[in-house]
């Protein structure tokens, strides 16, 4: 092969790689292993990530290039051969109310397209007609939302008093002399002195909604003015265009509104003419509905004549979607209640069906919420974008992923200062043989738990039908560590997550949501370390605490403590850079005179945790660094910012802080997500610490050993869906073994 079939990167020395050089090879599956924090993300994202961005960028004027991301230059030597690299993340989709799986799969214009041409009646003669986000197809009453803001009447209104003596209480009614009530009393519609109450029929609507041109009385004067009930000034005051409302607006009507299904269109989001218009007896909304399998299915008896080639369209990306194991959603779902591993995979089918090749992929943990029975699903995909023409990279701690790699690089040999070098390059079988943590701990499984915990009291939810749910209840044995396992899609969030814990408020559920989004918060700040470190500082130098602090007192004075500066070229982009006062010490430069044991805040922020073990003797700050140790991250250094932590560090910065904790419940979801292969025994062992303190720990879990380690588990399927959201069984590992129906079984033994 010549030097052009390579990706290569020369003296890499990003966070804690230690100048390394490699060669990636293109247009192959490249998966990258290694311990969290080795360094393999500093490799794809940081590295690779962004040089091939900056490049791209570079392209464009120094206008355009003012609206686009901003990428720094790496840490190497040379970087060479790369090629536009799209990042597949796990951020879940977000978007507003308005945008749904059909819409950003590009499926929805396709049903449009359909109805548009062969719905009966024919309805409009653009497609525009059959989208809810369009004039001519929304519900006008919520605007194609589907939900609106209801008025709470017992809370706008005091039904025994009188409108004299001030029954309307929303806003503008509460005064004497506000114009609207003013309008009200003098409209000459209503009984004043009657309580609103005994209102009939026609008096209830017209306080509410009447709409009529009458004669008031205002400060004595006469006006002709179009009265206007509470309900429709109220909407007409706190919605500006469209149904979005100011910040401001939602605060005032928090108290007196309500989020609610649209009462005219009853969540469908279309109007009445879009909803007559059918093919076979279903309309837009009946198909867009079904669950994405069903629908695949259902679109078979829609191939007649001149429709075929548009369902052909559809069905194969809808097939797509259910091909990745996406099966069980429908197309109405809206994107901004995906998780992080549907979003990933939803982004991931959007690129398959585009034909650009000689790109290169990025994934992050692509099978992060797929049980074992779905992975070879995800392994097809990533093939197939290979298969396209593309290189594909891929950091994974999966064995079964890992092992359909054309190519596999091993970062390591530990995390931190411990690792930042490739401790193996080669094929699958290498691997295993190699000399690595990997490579040993792939091959090794944990036995069936064979001396669970007896279980003799429960905690139980009351029985749920929400989502999929049928009709079923958690029942979870009291201080034991419970695995609920299950197809993604099955309900185990919804059962846990949205049912169990709503009812227990008091649980603590530790999921991989990040901690902060800024930038001035870090593992010491967050864990409760920092105060103490700053009495010990102020002890120790006989001055006030605050001092270091550089969010108060302590700042560097040219950054405000940032760190960094951003400078405004008015014709360049703009770019933050590290501060020439401080150069990112964030402190202001005379509070380095003070010492701790020979050292100054800023050398002591920049220690691992590790090394801060040695250097505290202060049992506060020991107890706090040994929770966090405990839980892997003992490579993070105390100043740290937590915008710079991935998902599973975050969760795992969130146990190190309930460690402590005795008697709770605690709902931990996926935490072997971003963890090594050989640091499950370790999650493992904290989840039983947990438990052993006198804590019930109930984890969403697709691992395996993790699985097997458990006092109980509580299977959920059989599948995703409609044809999941039944218990298949609850009690010993051991026992599930006989449950035909059960996927996880088969995978346990
Ligand atoms: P991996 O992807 O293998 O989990 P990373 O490449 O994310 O590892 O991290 C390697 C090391 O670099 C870790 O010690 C991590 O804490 C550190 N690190 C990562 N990002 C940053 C950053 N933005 N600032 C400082 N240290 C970082
Ligand atoms: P699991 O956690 O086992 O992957 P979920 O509880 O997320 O399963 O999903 C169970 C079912 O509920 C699926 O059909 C899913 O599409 C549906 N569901 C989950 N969350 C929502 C939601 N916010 N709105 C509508 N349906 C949802
Ligand atoms: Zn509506
Ligand atoms: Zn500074």
């Amino acid at each position: 092969m010549s030097n052009d079939q390579y990706i290569e990167i020369v003296n890499d020395r990003e966070n804690n790689l230690k100048n390394v050089s490699l060669k990636i090879p293109k247009n192959k599956l490249t998966v990258f292993t290694g311990v969290s924090g080795s360094g393999k993300s500093s490799i794809v994202f940081d590295t690779i990530a962004q040089e091939a961005g900056r490049q791209l960028n570079s392209t464009y004027s120094s206008y355009t290039r003012l609206f686009l991301p901003k990428y720094k230059r790496p840490d190497a030597d040379e970087i060479h051969n790369l090629s536009t690299a799209i990042i597949i993340d796990q951020k879940p989709l977000g978007g507003n109310a308005r945008s749904i799986l059909g819409t950003i799969s590009d499926i929805n214009p396709l049903f449009r397209i359909l109805f548009s041409r062969f719905g009966q009646p024919k309805y409009g003669d653009a497609s525009n007609a059959f989208s809810f986000n369009d004039p001519l197809g929304m519900c006008p009453k919520c605007d194609g939302v589907g939900r609106s803001y209801v008025l709470k009447l017992d809370k706008a209104i005091d039904y025994n008093k009188s409108l004299a003596e001030g029954a309307v209480l929303l806003p503008g009614y509460t005064t004497k002399n506000s114009y609207y009530l003013q309008t009200i009393l003098t409209s000459g519609l209503f009984d004043n002195d009657k309580p609103v109450k005994d209102f009939n029929k026609q008096e209830m609507d017209d306080l509410l909604n009447g709409n009529k041109k009458v004669k008031v009385q205002i400060k004595g004067v006469e006006h002709e003015v179009n009265y206007e009930g509470i309900e429709h000034q109220f909407y007409r005051v706190n919605f500006t265009a469209s149904g979005s409302t100011s910040d401001s607006a939602k605060k005032r009507m928090a108290k007196f509104a309500e989020m609610a299904e649209c009462a005219e269109c009853h969540g469908m989001r279309y109007n009445k003419k879009v909803l007559a218009s059918k093919i076979n007896g279903k309309n837009i909304f009946d198909l867009t509905n079904m669950q994405l399998d069903d629908l695949l299915k259902e679109m078979d008896n829609f191939k007649s004549g001149q429709m075929t080639s548009i369902v052909n369209d559809i069905q194969s990306r809808v097939g797509d979607l259910v091909d990745i194991g996406l099966d069980y959603l429908s197309l109405t779902r809206e994107t901004t209640s995906l998780s992080g591993g549907e979003s990933q995979r939803v982004k991931t089918v959007k690129y398959l069906s585009n034909s650009l090749t000689g790109l290169t992929y990025i994934l992050d943990e692509p099978s992060t919420g797929l049980h074992p029975r779905d992975v070879h699903r995800l392994n097809d995909l990533l093939l197939k974008l290979r298969d396209n023409g593309n290189t594909v990279l891929v950091v994974e701690h999966d064995p079964d992923v890992i092992k359909i790699a054309d190519h596999i690089i091993d970062l390591g040999p530990k995390a931190g200062i411990h690792g930042g070098k490739i401790t193996y390059t080669g094929t699958y079988e290498g691997l295993l043989t190699s000399d690595t943590l990997t490579g040993k701990y792939l091959k090794n499984h944990l036995p069936i738990n064979d001396s669970p915990r007896p279980a003799d009291k429960f905690i139980e939810s009351s029985k749920s039908s929400l989502h999929n749910l049928k009709n079923v209840s958690l029942r979870i044995p009291e201080g034991l560590f419970t695995v609920v396992s299950g197809v993604a899609g099955s309900g185990k969030s919804t059962l846990v997550e949205q049912v169990f814990s709503k009812e227990y408020p008091d649980s603590v559920i530790i999921d991989q949501t990040p901690l902060h989004a800024n930038s001035r918060s870090n593992s010491a700040t967050y864990t409760g370390i920092m105060a103490e470190i700053r009495k010990l500082f102020a002890k120790a130098n006989d001055v006030k605490d605050g001092l270091f602090s550089y969010n108060s007192d302590g700042a560097c004075p040219e950054c405000n403590g940032k760190g960094t500066i951003e400078m405004n070229l008015s014709f360049m982009e703009n770019s933050e850079i590290e501060c020439p006062i401080c150069h990112g010490g964030r402190y202001d430069l005379k509070v380095l005179d003070y010492k701790l044991k020979g050292k100054n805040i800023v050398e002591v922020m920049n220690m691992t945790i590790e090394e801060a073990v040695d250097f505290f003797e202060d049992k506060k700050i020991s107890s706090k660094l040994a929770s966090i140790q405990n839980v892997g991250l003992d490579y993070l250094s105390l100043g740290q910012t937590l915008n710079t932590l991935s998902g599973g560090e975050s969760q795992r910065l969130k146990i190190a802080k309930e460690l402590n904790k005795k008697g709770n419940v605690f709902i931990l979801d996926e935490p072997t997500t971003g963890l090594h292969v050989s640091d499950i025994e370790n999650i493992i062992r904290i989840i039983n610490d947990l438990v052993d303190k006198g804590n019930t720990v109930v984890v969403i879990e697709h691992n395996t050993d993790v699985m097997r380690s458990a006092d109980w588990i509580i299977d959920m399927g059989p599948d995703g869906g409609s044809r999941g959201g039944s218990i298949l069984y609850e009690g010993v590992v051991s026992g599930i073994k006989d449950v035909a129906k059960s996927y996880t079984a088969k995978y346990l033994f």
